[in-house]
């Protein structure tokens, strides 16, 4: 018998492991759908190439959360890498490469000399060096040039973009959403802004590999939860292959799995087409976002990525294309980005406050608390609960 069972071997349900393992000394199975640990941030060796791949979407690292990084720094070495990403753009007929976010290079890369000049000079002068001014805040200023730039970004870089990501009409993007995309008075190019910004040496899996190499930890692949515990919610209880189970439950698969006869939760999926290509490169950066395209949002190429194979003969690309999600369908049936709205909300919490009531049941995770982590909040948040746990 185990002291615990976790559902899920993505981060959230590797870093539980791994503190109940290593810090309690208890027994843990980890019961995991897919044929692979790591959940999302799965990446592996292509064959063909030599370069690590991301299956499930490029994943790049960065925290200001120094406990995460100290942590996560036990179970790997890390590479610095500042992620870049340009967007795609013709204008007046001619292919153009926009540092984002939007910045003084995206500025002098869209607009003639003088004029790109004049507009960097208001930037300047209005918000200081460095500064990230909202789309929102520019549209509310008196001078003419600035609420056409923040018109600019909005049209050009945004908008498509987001309803392409959201399968919505721009009417139905939250203006709350809009009002945050930034321009940021700098000449220097860079997605994130976090003091941590790295990957780990040998890639994501081999990281969690070690979160998970206790002997205390028994992994099992390729199989449904549901085959080995039964999480009846109405009755308050679970059972472990057939026997009831009071040890503890940490559950970081999707929420909704608990009770299929309530309404399922909405979720954004994605489609990817991973292409091999006989080209030392095929694009400038990481990753080239196209607001223009009628259904791709990015390419990324992973051998930008310095824990890549760099020297390869040939290239990995992967092309996104975001679709609605399907349980059904194998290529659209992987929830990939919970979508935020009242409906949503509502479902949530129904489906969390019955969970709760089950006295040896944990949510964590992306799925089970329906939120969108970057991986650093999603190992800050499974260790916080891990900690309330223990003080219970
Ligand atoms: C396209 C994309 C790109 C991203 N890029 C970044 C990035 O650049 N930087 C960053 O910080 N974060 C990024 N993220 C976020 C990152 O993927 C998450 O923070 C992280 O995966 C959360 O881990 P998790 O364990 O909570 O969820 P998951 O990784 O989803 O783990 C949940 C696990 O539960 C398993 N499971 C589901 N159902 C069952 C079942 N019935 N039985 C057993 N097991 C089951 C799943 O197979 C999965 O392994 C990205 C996310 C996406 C979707």
């Amino acid at each position: 018998m185990y002291d615990v069972v976790i559902v899920g071997a993505g981060l959230s349900g590797a870093v539980m492991a791994e503190r109940f393992a290593n810090q309690l000394n208890k027994t843990v199975l980890v019961l995991e759908k897919r044929t692979h640990i790591a959940g999302n941030c799965f990446d592996y060796v292509d064959a063909a190439t030599g370069i690590l791949v991301h299956q499930y979407g490029p994943h790049l690292f960065h925290t200001d959360n120094a406990s995460v990084f100290q942590y996560l720094s036990r179970f790997t070495e890390w590479v610095d890498y500042r992620h870049k990403v340009v967007a795609n753009l013709t204008l007046v007929g001619q292919e153009v490469l926009v540092p984002l976010p939007f910045n003084f290079s995206s500025i002098r890369a869209c607009f003639p000399n003088e004029h790109a000049e004049l507009l960097i000079r208001k930037l300047r002068t209005r918000y200081g060096e460095g500064a990230r001014v909202s789309i929102l805040a520019l549209r509310q200023e008196q001078d003419e040039e600035l609420i056409k730039l923040a018109d600019f970004v909005y049209q050009q870089v945004f908008i498509n973009y987001t309803t392409k990501q959201w399968g919505k009409t721009p009417e139905q993007i939250d203006s709350a959403v809009t009002a945050r995309v930034p321009i940021v008075c700098s000449e220097e190019n860079g997605y994130f802004s976090d003091p941590y910004q790295c990957v780990p040496r040998n890639g994501y899996t081999a990281m969690v590999g070690n979160m998970l190499a206790s002997p205390l930890i028994d992994v099992q692949l390729d199989t449904d939860f549901r085959e080995r515990l039964n999480i009846d919610l109405m009755a308050k209880s679970i059972e472990l292959d057939g026997q009831p189970f009071n040890g503890e439950v940490i559950y970081s698969a999707n929420l909704d799995l608990l009770q299929l006869d309530h309404e399922a939760l909405p979720y954004r999926s994605l489609r990817f087409e991973f292409e091999t290509l006989v080209l030392k490169t095929f694009q400038q950066e990481t990753t080239v976002n196209y607001p223009q395209h009628p259904s791709m949002t990015r390419i990324t190429e992973f051998k930008h990525i310095p824990n890549s194979r760099q020297n390869a003969d040939q290239t990995v690309i992967v092309k996104e294309f975001p679709v609605d999600y399907d349980p059904n369908d194998p290529v659209a049936s992987v929830p990939y980005y919970p979508v935020f709205d009242e409906y949503s909300q509502t479902i949530f919490k129904q489906l969390k406050a019955q969970a709760e009531q089950v006295p040896n049941l944990t949510l964590v995770g992306r799925l089970a608390q329906y939120q969108y982590f970057d991986m650093d909040d999603a190992v800050a948040n499974a260790l916080t609960l891990f900690e309330k746990w223990k003080s219970l």
